[in-house]
C-alpha cells in the first residue's frame, strides 16, 4: 500500500507482460498460504518473515520490500491494532486469540507481485472473526468492478459499501494502487469513494487492491519506527490484497491461492 496522494503514471501490460506478472503473484500466493500454515502461538514475526524470504528465493524471485524506501525486511506482519507495515521481530511472537495481516512482493522477471491476508491465530473471538470476512468478502466484491470501462471509483464503492454496511470503517490514508514493473504504479486505488474524478479502467491495466478495514475508528498513526500503522483508538485492523488485471474476458485475479474460496 501507498500513501495517498502520490502522483504515479498508470500503464497498461500486454498478455505476455500479464502471464510474467501472474508468475510473481503465484509466488507471492505460495508465500501466504505456506504462512497460514506456519502461523501459531508462539511463532516469531521474524521467523515468518525468514520462512518467506526463502520461499520466495527458492522459487526465483526477489522479496520487493526489503529495502523499500529502507523497509528493514521481506514481509510486512501487522498484529491487531497495527493496520500495515508492521516490522517482523524476534521480539515479537505470536499468542492465540491475535490476528496478524502478512503481506507480501515479489520481483519477477522485471514485474511485481503483491497481496495479503490476515490470519486468525488459534481461536479469536466472533468481532474479529466477523472484521476478516467483512474485510475479505469487500475485496471480493472489489475485484468483480476490475471490468473495462468501469472507474476506479467502482472499485472504492464496492469495498466501502460493504465494509460501512457491517459497522466497520475503512482507512483513507492508504490505499491500493497500479503495479506492474514498478511496485507502486497509478492509478491510486482508494478503498473510499472521494469526491474527485476516478480513472477508467483500461485494458491491461494491474491493480493491487487493498482493503484495510478497522473495527474502531479509520483514523490511523504511524509509530516512532515511522512504519508501523496503528488505529488511532487501538482497536483491530485487516487487511486483504490481491493483485487483479482487466482483460477482456472479466478480472483475472492474479494472486489467488490454491484451495482458496471465491
Ligand atoms: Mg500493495
Ligand atoms: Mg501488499
Amino acid at each position: 500500500m501507498i500513501a495517498a496522494d502520490q502522483d504515479k503514471i498508470i500503464t497498461v501490460k500486454t498478455p505476455e507482460e500479464i502471464e510474467i506478472m501472474r508468475e510473481a503473484n503465484r509466488i507471492v500466493a505460495g508465500v501466504l498460504s505456506m504462512l497460514q500454515e506456519e502461523v501459531r502461538p508462539g511463532i516469531s514475526t521474524f521467523r515468518l518473515d525468514r520462512l518467506a524470504e526463502e520461499y520466495c528465493r527458492d522459487h526465483g524471485a526477489e522479496p520487493a520490500f526489503k529495502g523499500y524506501r529502507g523497509f528493514p525486511a521481506s514481509l510486512c506482519v501487522s498484529i491487531n491494532e497495527q493496520v500495515v507495515h508492521g516490522i517482523p521481530s524476534k521480539k515479537v511472537k505470536l499468542r492465540s486469540g491475535d490476528i496478524v495481516s502478512v503481506d507480501f512482493g515479489t520481483r519477477y522477471r522485471g514485474f511485481y507481485g503483491d497481496s495479503a491476508i490476515t490470519i486468525g491465530v488459534d481461536e479469536i473471538d466472533r468481532e474479529r472473526q466477523k472484521l476478516l470476512e467483512v474485510t475479505r468478502e469487500s475485496l471480493e466484491r472489489a475485484i468483480r468492478q476490475v471490468r473495462i470501462g468501469n472507474r476506479i471509483s467502482d472499485i472504492s464503492r464496492a469495498v466501502q459499501e460493504y465494509v460501512e454496511e457491517n459497522g466497520f470503517t475503512v482507512v483513507r490514508q492508504f490505499v491500493g494502487h497500479g503495479i506492474g514493473s514498478q511496485l507502486h504504479e497509478g492509478p491510486e486505488v482508494p478503498n473510499y469513494v472521494q469526491s474527485k474524478a476516478s480513472p477508467r479502467i483500461l485494458e491491461g491495466m494491474v491493480v493491487a487492491i487493498e482493503p484495510m478495514v478497522n473495527m474502531g475508528t479509520y483514523k490511523v498513526k504511524v509509530l516512532r519506527d515511522n512504519w508501523t500503522v496503528i488505529t488511532a483508538d487501538r482497536l483491530p485492523s485487516a487487511h486483504f490484497e490481491h493483485s487483479v488485471a482487466a482483460t477482456e474476458n472479466g478480472p483475472l485475479v492474479l494472486s489467488r491461492r490454491q484451495g482458496e474460496v471465491c
